[in-house]
């Protein structure tokens, strides 16, 4: 069996990132596939749950994992702590899973560093308009809050050329079938499909 791939995924808040994690999930029937819960020091918003949406923990608790090396990246997203769980991913990547991360482009260049096997995923919104259309939609946030969104949105998409494969989520459908894509191709590759078909492949290759 090969390892799992691992997947990060940026996009502003607002391009649907996690609606398309979310629903590559639920298509998928094999149970191969995991998103990482990362832990954060940002407060639970309403319908969020511990150890589902994230781990909710404090500013010292963070600290304190931080420094016994327990994230495998960690960084300091608009004012909160986020971290990814080293030990959680590389157990899922041994059983062959493969493991989704939704993380910042800051994130995402330290893994990169860590784990160059990695592949990334930017998506974008198809436009400015659109991307305010859908915040404003949310009905959550003040003028003012949005309007910090969308300049945190322009400094996280100024990051999308570090990325291996780019989707425009115009229409939802459409994006899926691109992020699946990706995934279907990454599992053809050759290193991968000779690991799950050892044995088909001695077969065919063994002398009559
Ligand atoms: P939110 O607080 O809206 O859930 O997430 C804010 C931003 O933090 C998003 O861009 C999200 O991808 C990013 N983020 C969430 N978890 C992590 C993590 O573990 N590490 C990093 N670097 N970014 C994260």
């Amino acid at each position: 069996m090969s390892k799992g791939t691992l997947y990060i995924v940026s996009a502003p808040s607002g391009a649907g990132k996690s609606s398309l994690i979310n629903a590559l999930l639920e298509t998928n029937p094999t149970y191969d596939m995991k998103v990482s819960v990362s832990h954060t020091t940002r407060g639970m918003r309403p319908g969020e749950a511990h150890g589902v949406h994230y781990n909710f923990v404090s500013v010292e608790e963070f600290k304190e994992l931080a420094e016994q090396g327990a994230f495998l990246e960690h960084a300091e997203v608009f004012g909160n702590f986020y971290g990814t769980s080293r030990l959680w991913i590389e157990q899922q990547l041994d059983k062959g899973i493969d493991v989704f991360l939704d993380i910042d482009w800051q994130g995402a260049q330290q893994i990169r560093r860590q784990m160059p096997l990695a592949k990334s995923i930017f998506i974008l919104p198809p436009s400015k308009d659109e991307l305010e259309r859908r915040l404003n939609a949310r009905g959550q946030d003040s003028d003012a809050v949005i309007a910090r969104r969308m300049d945190e949105a322009r400094s996280e998409i100024s990051h999308y050329t570090e990325y291996d494969y780019v989707i425009v989520n115009d229409d939802f459908d459409v994006a899926l079938i691109d992020f699946k894509a990706i995934i279907r191709a990454e599992r053809l590759k050759q290193d991968k499909q000779a690991a799950k078909y050892s044995s088909m492949l001695s077969a065919l290759l063994a002398q009559q």
